[in-house]
């Protein structure tokens, strides 16, 4: 969650659409029985006690509190239709137990779905796995993602992130993967710095938690999913470079990858130690002292990326995966955030072959350039009269013609409309479902959507796996 500002709750706008086309699923009977039989303040989880946590994992239940300013929505996820399709990994940026009472607070407006302690792995869970945490700072997600924090300070590094923490939270992963079939790639096991913002106005300050020192090499190892797959490792011989174009995910070695990174307090910079991290520099030219990468919501002014921890504009992360656009030399260029990015790669071993994760997409003939979104809500038209219609406005960016895409799911428009239980709202915990299609795509530092109609895939189609 936090890394320097609160999570927001990004409520939907209440402009009313017109008549309802969407498709409308209500949620379970117990949620309607509590609407109708008590109005209290603040009510006690459904089901307290009882931890979801796979046996042998010292799990505790300590609920966050339920509100009308709401730290979460009931939900009876997935069997409303709200299907869940991401876990987002956090830091806390708080103590374990000080975190715990954030979430008890019914006026904090964030919670998250489980808490994991450095010192030995203890897990608590906070919301239940049906119910919608507020934890990536934005709603869509939230709908479909399960929240893990993890107590740390991102800037101090792999001094939380302890053996025992990653083994807890890998097993956890784990158990909830296979509970709700969420596949254990990077597409699907997030970092909430890879959560977009859903709102142009947040783009910039979206946050950029558990950032460059969380190792997602050593975590993906202990999911029994190594992000290298059966390839060689980076010591080993080098490899042809990664044909263009195709797929390709981006394996720097946890340990050997000391970049630069510096931390800025009031204008103050000083640099972090160096030690390992997860991160890819990505420049404008294939040269060492070409300018990083910039981002239009990070520095809408133009300049480029900074080493800053803060500064996600240049930085691609262990996992993710990318379309490449060309090589030069020892250097590889992928498309990244509507720009050609590049980075030092001699023998083929920092970007290896990505395998089967999606298509790759690309703007359909006859468009200049396209938008992207932050989210993937239903158009206007589906929404009935009893539900605001949620906007959805292109974040700050463009995918001009001729670039390529990962994309990783196609699935229609859909919003759930979720009140305070102790409110008599109509239609309240449902799920509107339109007519328009978002595929989700790796973009950049985060993964945003398009609408479908504006991408076709590649010709020739797929990726074919080496
Ligand atoms: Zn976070």
């Amino acid at each position: 969650m936090p890394s320097s500002a609160r999570v927001v709750h990004d409520r939907p706008g209440r402009s009313r659409s017109g008549a309802a086309r969407g498709r409308i699923r209500r949620a379970c009977a117990v949620v309607a029985a509590i609407a109708v039989s008590a109005l209290p303040l603040v009510f006690a989880p459904t089901n307290p006690g009882v931890p979801e946590c796979p046996t042998g994992l010292a799990c505790h239940f300590v609920p966050a509190a339920y509100a009308a300013d709401g730290n979460y929505d009931t939900a009876d996820r997935p069997h409303d239709g709200n299907d869940i399709r991401y876990i987002v990994i956090h830091d806390t940026e708080e103590t374990y137990d000080r975190t715990l009472g954030l979430f008890a607070n019914p006026r904090k407006g964030a919670a998250a779905h489980y808490v994991v302690r450095s010192s030995d792995g203890d897990v608590t869970q906070a919301v239940r796995t049906e119910d919608i945490a507020y934890h990536a700072g934005n709603y869509w997600y939230n709908t479909h993602s399960i929240g893990i924090e993890h107590e740390g300070v991102l800037v101090d590094g792999a001094r939380w992130y302890t053996d025992a923490m990653y083994e807890s939270s890998a097993r956890l992963v784990r158990y909830l993967a296979a509970r709700y079939h969420i596949p254990l790639d990077r597409e699907h096991i997030l970092g909430h710095e890879e959560v977009p913002s859903a709102t142009p106005k947040g783009a910039g300050t979206a946050h950029y938690d558990p950032g460059p020192y969380w190792d997602w090499d050593r975590f993906f190892a202990l999911l029994g999913e190594p992000l290298r797959g059966d390839r060689p490792s980076p010591a080993s011989a080098a490899a042809p470079p990664v044909p263009v174009p195709s797929v390709l995910t981006l394996v720097p070695p946890f340990d050997a990858n000391a970049q630069p990174l510096r931390q800025c307090v009031r204008a103050r910079c000083t640099d972090l130690p160096a030690q390992g991290s997860n991160v890819v520099y990505l420049r404008t030219a294939p040269a060492a002292d070409a300018p990083l990468i910039g981002d239009p919501a990070v520095h809408p002014d133009g300049s480029p990326g900074t080493t800053e921890v803060s500064d996600w504009s240049a930085k691609a992360v262990a996992g993710q995966s990318f379309v490449t656009a060309g090589r030069s030399g020892e250097w590889t260029a992928i498309w990244f955030g509507g720009r050609l990015a590049w980075f030092r790669d001699p023998g083929g071993r920092l970007g290896v072959p990505g395998g089967w994760l999606g298509p790759m997409l690309t703007p359909r003939p006859g468009r200049t350039s396209i938008p992207v979104y932050g989210a993937a809500y239903p158009e206007a038209a589906a929404y009935p009269g009893t539900i605001p219609a949620t906007d959805l406005a292109p974040l700050p960016y463009r995918i001009p013609a001729g670039q390529v895409y990962l994309g990783v799911a196609e699935n229609p428009g859909a919003y759930y409309f979720a009140r305070f239980d102790g409110t008599d709202t109509p239609d309240n915990h449902s799920v509107v479902t339109g007519q328009r299609r978002f595929w989700a795509i790796s973009f950049n530092h985060r993964r945003v959507f398009v609408d479908a109609r504006d991408v076709q895939a590649l010709p020739g189609g797929r990726f074919a796996p080496d």
